[in-house]
């Protein structure tokens, strides 16, 4: 015989259920605590102007680095835009189109920049990968891959307004940033031209200053004209759970990403507190 009970419909009693969901998503009683599902790899920004566009004398070298580490840790490296991308920005703005057009367009050159990276690191393991295959990743990585990917993340179209301006705000240093966060990896490292960060670009200003660690929201009060990571990434990282600290080294340095790699704090590590 068949109890009613068994033929009632179930019901999933949720905390969601009647919430609007406009309160930031931390209703009374709901705890989050998110699983880090990957803290073991290491992501990897290889920047596009600072390292990409520079060609073969300085990205050869970091790739001998990338290849020799690559059976001790498990690396994702995620590609910059650069010279190609800044191009098509300043074409795309003077023709007036809007800043989710220039995401979208913009967001094809770090693509184009992984794919090049995954031809030179072929017979390494490199693959090139989609943000959807984010779930294949632990298979890439016992089969020994280097999974190789664009840094721009995936908005285009839906990237936010940018206050007072018309280019994206969210560039690669910032879909890096978010690749840690979602993996839960507590630092990504990135891979530019100059030994981190400084009072003011060292490209420009001789007797800038190295700062060797600061906190996000130390160096968002400097107010610094201009900086070696784009501004939102600062500003994210103060409610990141799991991506709390950023390393910026230079590639152009021999040994240096290795070093990074082992986890020594070369360069400039920004932290979250
Ligand atoms: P990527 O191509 O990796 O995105 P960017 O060219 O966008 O790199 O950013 C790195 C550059 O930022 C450095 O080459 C440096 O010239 C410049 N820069 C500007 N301000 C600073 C600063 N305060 N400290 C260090 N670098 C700075
Ligand atoms: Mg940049």
């Amino acid at each position: 015989m068949h109890s009613a009970k068994r033929h009632e419909r179930r019901r999933i009693s949720s905390k969601l259920a009647d919430a609007t969901l406009t309160t930031g998503g931390s209703p009374e009683g709901l705890d989050y605590r998110p699983v880090a599902m990957m803290p073991d790899v290491r992501v990897l920004k290889i920047g596009g102007q600072s390292v990409m566009d520079r060609g073969r004398d300085a990205l050869y070298p970091i790739l001998d680095e990338v290849t020799a580490a690559k059976d001790k840790h498990k690396l994702l490296l995620c590609c910059g835009g650069g010279t190609r991308a800044r191009h098509i920005y300043a074409v795309a703005s003077d023709l007036e189109l809007p800043t989710g057009v220039l995401a979208a367009l913009g967001g094809y050159v770090p693509r184009q920049n992984a794919r090049m990276l995954q031809m030179l690191l072929a017979k390494h393991g490199g693959l090139f990968i989609l943000h959807d295959d984010f779930e294949k990743l632990p298979l890439y990585f016992r089969l020994g891959c280097i999974p190789i990917m664009t840094g721009m993340p995936p908005f285009g179209y839906w990237e936010k307004p940018t206050k007072g301006g018309r280019i994206p705000e969210h560039r690669t240093d910032a879909g890096v940033f978010l690749t840690a966060e979602v993996l839960g990896c507590k630092r990504a490292i990135f891979v530019k031209d100059e030994n981190g960060l400084y009072t003011d670009d060292p490209k420009k200003n001789k007797s800038a200053k190295h700062i060797p660690r600061i906190t996000a929201k130390e160096l968002l009060e400097q107010d610094l004209p201009d900086m070696v990571v784009e501004r939102v990434v600062l500003e994210y990282m103060q409610r990141s759970r799991f991506c709390t600290e950023l390393q910026i080294v230079n590639g152009l340095e021999k040994g240096v990403l290795t070093r990074a790699l082992e986890g020594e704090d070369v360069g400039t590590v920004i932290t979250r507190d």
